[in-house]
């Protein structure tokens, strides 16, 4: 693909550029592509309902075209006019939830192309409430379909940097608000079936969408299951790698004594063997590991290798006791550890925190489902 002239721009949330969001609708109307953020992460934006734009996102994200787009809407309004036999408990889920980090799969009316929904006859919708995207979604008056926008495989961008790693020279314009809150996709609930069913853990847990609803399913791919050869995972994204260092990733689960002993053997050993190793931990546990491995420079049982200690990266996700700092954190962590050239990663396990379900799943996904029980 030839390069683009990219056109990176700051817009802050708190003062809102209408001018420059008004040419971002009109590059989108044109059939362009514009990355912008969201609550959750950056999506990559292009017209829903114009065939030829979902297949640009496709290409400049290297995404399979099977793996469908959510389109995004700014009003109730919107929701009839691409979806049909909406329910009267989906109506409630959305009037509980939207504006905000929810996506709903409906059936899709005849307008929406299959190159959006990857040949499903669903839809998938969300009216994001960051004031940014409400913004451009009024200002272009289209239904933005908006995958993360980052490439195929690598971690959701959460700062407009990330948008620019990996997609600059391949869009056409870049809206960089700073860093978003959430940090983590969208919860997806199907409300085609006889019962909703999760399909995506996000920071709407199924507890909350239960309040409003009774019974919520949960698809076993949401716990970490793998899923058997041979059968379709309900959400099709769910069946690629995602979020996957370049090295090779450990998640260590038990207790946490046992943990941390397991995490400093293998690392002091990886070390030794010349490789850059990474703990991933909390602002709670991360002085466990300095202290210990500050020993490899004071030279304690490893004096003939003083230069060990800048083999070791220990990375904080924030603290466990401060709901939403792990998940805020995570994707920034994981894109550190590629330009870091890190070849080895232990993780403890991060639970606590209140969307302690969406935070494993992609923690899960990102280290292939490697875990170790210790
Ligand atoms: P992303 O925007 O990159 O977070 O990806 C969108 C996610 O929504 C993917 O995992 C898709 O598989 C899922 N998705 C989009 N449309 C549908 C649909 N009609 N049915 C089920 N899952 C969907
Ligand atoms: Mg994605």
């Amino acid at each position: 693909m030839d390069s683009l002239n990219t056109r990176y721009v700051e817009i802050s949330p708190e003062d809102i550029d209408d001018k420059v969001l008004s040419e971002a609708g009109d590059i989108l109307k044109a059939g362009g592509l514009v990355a912008f953020p969201t609550e959750t992460v950056y999506g990559l934006g292009g017209d829903g309902l114009n065939p030829l734009s979902s297949k640009k996102i496709y290409e400049a994200k290297g995404r399979p075209s099977d793996n469908p787009l959510i389109l995004h809407i700014a009003s109730m309004d919107a929701v009839e006019h691409i979806a049909k036999d909406v329910t009267p408990e989906a109506y409630k889920l959305m009037e509980q939830f939207w504006p905000g980090p929810l996506t709903v799969i409906l059936n899709k009316k005849d307008n929406v192309p299959d190159e959006t929904t990857g040949g499903l006859k669903t839809v998938a919708i969300r009216m994001p409430s960051h004031p940014v995207a409400k913004r451009l979604i009024e200002l272009s008056g289209l239904y933005i379909a908006a995958p993360s926008a980052n490439t195929s495989g690598r971690p959701s961008p959460t700062k407009g940097s990330h948008v620019k790693e990996d997609l600059f020279g391949k869009i056409d314009m870049i809206i960089d608000s700073g860093a978003v809150g959430i940090g983590i996709e969208s919860s997806i609930i199907d409300m085609t079936g006889e019962r909703p069913m999760l399909l995506r853990p996000g920071y709407i847990k199924p507890e909350d969408v239960e309040e409003v609803l009774g019974e919520v399913d949960i698809d076993p791919v949401v716990l970490g299951k793998l899923m058997p050869e041979g059968t379709a995972p309900k959400a099709p994204g769910m069946k690629y790698r995602h979020y996957a260092p370049k090295g090779d990733m450990e998640v260590v689960k038990g207790e946490e004594i046992k943990v941390s002993e397991y995490i400093l053997k293998n690392v002091r050993a990886d070390a030794d063997d010349g490789k850059r190793v990474a703990i991933l931990t909390t602002e709670e546990n991360k002085a466990i590991y300095q202290k210990a491995l500050d020993g490899l420079v004071a030279g304690e049982g490893n004096a003939d290798k003083p230069g060990n200690r800048d083999k070791v990266t220990i990375i904080s996700l924030g603290s466990c006791a401060k709901a939403g700092q792990i998940s805020a954190h995570l994707f920034d962590a994981l894109r550190s550890l590629d330009n870091m050239d890190i070849e080895m990663i232990y993780s403890e396990t991060f639970y606590e925190d209140d969307m302690g379900m969406a935070v494993m799943n992609r923690l899960l996904k990102a280290a292939a489902y490697k875990v170790i029980e210790v």
